[in-house]
Parts: C-alpha cells; structure tokens; sequence
C-alpha cells in the first residue's frame, strides 16, 4: 500500500528475542521505518526495559531465555500496563497463540516470517494504539496531526524531516515539562544514543527554526543545563 506507512507516527518499540540475528534484522528494519528500537536478549531484562520505559509497541518471543514471553506478557498485563505485544514464536500451534492471547498478547506471528509480514502487523497495532491517543496535538497555534503527519502554524504547513517530527511530537505530547537531552534520546532515539554528542542540539535548532522564526511568541526554550521545554510561557531566565 504506497504511502501508508507515511500516516504513521515514529515509535519507540522494545524487540525482546534472544536470538540476536533475528533480533538485529528486526531492529535493523523497523530502524529503516524511522522507529527508535531497544533490543533485549532475555525475558527477565526485557521485562524490565518494558516497566522503565514508555514503549509504543512490544515484540516478544516466546521462548526466551530466565523467563518466557507468556510470563512476561502476563506480568506486564498484571500490572496495568496496556502496551500493545505482538508474539513471536518458532512453533506455529494454535496451542501457543492461544497461550500467548490468553497472556494478554495483542497478535501472534510465527517465525521464520517475512519482514513485510512482520511490519504489516507492526503497523496495524501502532495505528490502532494512534487512534487511541488524541488525534490532533496542539499548543497556541502549533498543531500536529500524528494521523496525517500534517505540522502547522497559524495553519501555515511546516515542512519537517522524521526525526525532527518525531522530537516535535515527543515535546508536544510532554508540553511544560522540561525535558533533559537523556529523556530526549531515549524516546526519540533509542536507548544506546549518546547524551553527550549535540545531535539533539542540531535537531532543536532547526525545529526552532521552523516552528518559531517569524512566529509569536516563542515555543521552544533551552534552559541551560537542563534541557528542553516547549511551552507557550517563556521560563523564568
Ligand atoms: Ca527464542
């Protein structure tokens, strides 16, 4: 379906698969789709990196080594996490995709699977989890559309490349919160990013730069030392 996938937002998706061929092809590809990907290579870690993070989506094999996808699914569930989880498994048994449903899992898909496949189903749970979320994000005049990718000023379209976007969205959906250069990278990044290179640095000038400049009042602040903060207020300097 040409274009599709240009309607979806950028996530931040954790891969927990023990076999690390697989988990980097998978990483590798969603990496390509503009995602930010964490990998995992046990259910213990992963089942941790799931709780410490805010993930938009979840994929999980199922036999994992310290603890299994079912159990780590069920765990999540249990403790009122909704994020969606796509299972994976090496057995194609109806028996295991049972189990894995009845875990809390939100799809199923069997390996060896195409990556086409896998990106299908990646897409339709992200779409369904940004139709859950408000449609459109706004602050003064500013507005983003995550449904149409649309980006405006005082309706005035503004041009953004994915990362850019993907910083917008993450500042906009933590608007008045000031958010550290770490926060950033790992949401809008992944979670090996350097926090001390100054690519976020770069990426806020040039939003800036297109959401601010000609534009009343200023939205985006630096605050030195601490980071970044979108907000209709200017901090107190
Ligand atoms: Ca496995």
């Amino acid at each position: 379906m040409p274009g599709f996938n240009a309607t979806l937002s950028r996530m931040k998706i954790l891969v927990v698969e023990d076999e690390e061929r697989v988990a980097h092809f998978i990483q590798k590809g969603l990496k390509e789709e503009g995602h930010a990907v964490d990998v995992s290579y046990d259910g213990e870690d992963g089942e941790f990196l799931a709780e410490v993070n805010d993930y938009d989506l979840i994929l999980l094999d199922l036999m994992l080594p310290k603890k299994n996808g079912i159990a780590v699914c069920r765990e999540l569930r249990a403790s009122g996490d909704a994020t969606p989880v796509l299972m994976l498994t090496a057995r194609d048994s109806i028996e295991d995709k049972v189990r894995g449903l009845d875990a809390g899992a939100d799809d199923y898909l069997a390996k060896p699977f195409a990556f086409e496949e896998l990106l299908a189903r990646v897409r339709a749970l992200l779409r369904r989890q940004s139709e859950s979320k408000s449609p459109v994000l706004k602050l003064l005049d500013l507005e983003l559309d995550p449904i149409s990718r649309r980006v405006s000023r005082t309706d005035k379209a503004i041009r953004l490349t994915t990362k850019e976007y993907a910083l917008l969205e993450y500042l906009l959906r933590n608007q008045g919160k000031v958010l550290s250069r770490t926060l950033i990278g790992e949401h809008v990044w992944d979670m090996n990013f350097d926090p001390e290179s100054n690519v976020i640095d770069v990426y806020v000038s040039h939003l800036r730069s297109k959401i601010d400049k000609g534009f009343e009042p200023p939205l985006l602040h630096t605050l030195r030392g601490q980071g970044y903060l979108l907000s209709d207020e200017s901090p107190p300097a």
